[in-house]
């Protein structure tokens, strides 16, 4: 088995959909988790229609999704006086032929557990196993050195190793020695979520403020039946002096809500009550905002990296997870043509390394919130009416512009054939081209 066996290095979303998709074209792979237990951890993601499609493709039901979050049907921007800087409509109210997910992050991963430990079986994935370095062999297969719990050491033998060990990928630090240090601008999110009431379409995703502070929430479930109130993500950010970087312990720590709860202290309207949504949450986590210069390649031999550990990004743009899942559809896509090879590495590293890396940037440079830096630019962030600051025409071809880059252009994503057509296999070696 080790001829064609694919070790993957996290288990998180990037290593559990790549897991997936390995199983369904009949690659057999084992995934080493460093943490020795599986936990709903995190709050609200979004699942954009380009990653729905392909868990759709995987097998992933409407009522799978709908267990752990609800479809999107609204994003909007909206300025400190309360009024829309700009509103689109989301998933299959746009017009994509497969809706957006606004999801809980824990939930949604211990989903994709749950499938992998069903169809896959227990013994796929490794807990309390952490990877620590890899060597490639004269063969051209790879030896990947694993740390368990208890202390012990050993090594595991592969055809490939894919890295989706998160933004602190120790992977992606052996490849990449000389890469700089986290990157961080100086904004800091705190994020939480509140039992409350949702507001205007019932599923949108709201940013209220200004290019250096604003909250951000979203319903992550369906409303109650009965009191009508539903999970709400919220995420308050602030953007601060960076001069003498990262000064709190760790990049993600729970904090008191008196810790942050201050600078959003006026933040009421007639339709909104942002001091209460914060309060009324159960804890808060804070983290800053951090991604990674991007690296030339993702491949190093038979080694591969994958989600956070290839291109982690700022969450501007919403698709730090969707993209991660189509990384593993993509890596299938060229496992199915070049077979559990170097060659099928090089494809999708050609493929996406590229592309993501200028998507990692354009999210640095605030991805779709780049609308509200325009806005301060013409007017600074005050205004009557937005069409004397910027033309509906001109707002609705920046976001054309991020969509485009993201892979989200309505028209090619819904004429694109499947990533993975269905029932496609690696049926051996020999009958990749
Ligand atoms: C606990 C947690 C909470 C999160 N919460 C949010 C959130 O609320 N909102 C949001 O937008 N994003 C959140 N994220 C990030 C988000 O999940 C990712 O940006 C995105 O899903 C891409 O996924 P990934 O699989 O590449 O990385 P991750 O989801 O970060 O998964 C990486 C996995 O690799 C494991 N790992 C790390 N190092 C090693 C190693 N050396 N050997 C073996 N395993 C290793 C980690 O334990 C983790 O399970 C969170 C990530 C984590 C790990």
């Amino acid at each position: 088995m080790a001829d064609s066996l694919v070790i993957i290095a996290g288990g998180g979303i990037g290593g559990l959909a790549t897991a997936l998709t390995l199983h369904q074209i009949g690659v057999p792979c084992i995934v080493f988790e460093a943490v020795p237990e599986m936990r709903p951890l995190g709050v609200g993601i979004n699942l954009q229609p380009n990653a729905v499609r392909e868990l759709d493709d995987l097998g992933l039901t409407e009522k799978d999704l709908d267990r752990v979050g609800l479809p999107a049907k609204e994003w909007a921007l909206v300025g400190l006086n309360g009024n829309d800087i700009y509103a689109e409509p989301r998933g299959l109210a746009a017009g994509y032929k497969w809706p957006q997910y606004a999801v809980h992050r824990g939930r949604f991963h211990m989903l994709l557990y749950e499938k992998v430990l069903e169809r896959i079986g227990p013994q796929a994935v490794r807990l309390g196993s952490r990877v620590t370095g890899y060597r490639e062999n004269c063969d051209a297969s790879v030896s990947v050195r694993i740390e368990q719990a208890g202390g012990s050491t050993c090594e595991v033998r592969g055809a490939l190793l894919i890295a989706a060990d998160g933004i602190h990928s120790v992977v992606r630090a052996q490849m990449h020695p000389s890469q700089p240090p986290i990157h961080w601008a100086g904004a800091v999110m705190w994020r939480g979520t509140t039992w409350a009431k949702p507001i205007r379409t019932g599923a949108s995703f709201v940013g209220l403020g200004t290019h250096r502070q604003r909250i951000v929430f979203y319903p992550i479930s369906h409303p109650e039946a009965q009191t009508g109130v539903a999970m709400i993500n919220w995420i308050a950010e602030v953007t601060m002096d960076n001069a003498e970087g990262w000064k709190q312990r760790g990049w993600f720590r729970q904090v008191s809500i008196d810790d942050f709860a201050h600078h959003f202290a006026n933040w009421i309207w007639d339709w909104l009550d942002v001091p209460a949504l914060i309060r009324q949450a159960d804890g808060a986590f804070e983290n800053p905002m951090i991604d990674r210069d991007p690296v030339p390649t993702w491949q190093d031999g038979p080694v591969a990296l994958l989600g956070d550990a290839a291109h982690a990004m700022y969450p501007t743009g919403s698709n730090g997870a969707s993209q991660a899942i189509v990384d593993a559809r993509v890596l299938g896509a060229a496992m199915l043509k070049y077979g559990v090879t170097q060659r099928a590495v090089a494809d999708y590293d050609a493929k996406l390394c590229g592309p993501i890396s200028q998507l990692v940037l354009r999210n640095r440079g605030a991805g779709p919130f780049g609308l509200l830096n325009i806005v301060d630019e013409r007017c600074g962030g005050t205004f009557a009416d937005i069409d004397d600051v910027i033309a509906p025409d001109e707002r609705a071809q920046f976001m054309a512009g991020y969509k485009a880059a993201a892979g989200l252009a309505i028209d090619s994503l819904n004429r694109a054939p499947p990533t993975i057509a269905n029932g496609a296999h690696v049926r051996s070696l020999d009958d990749a081209i």
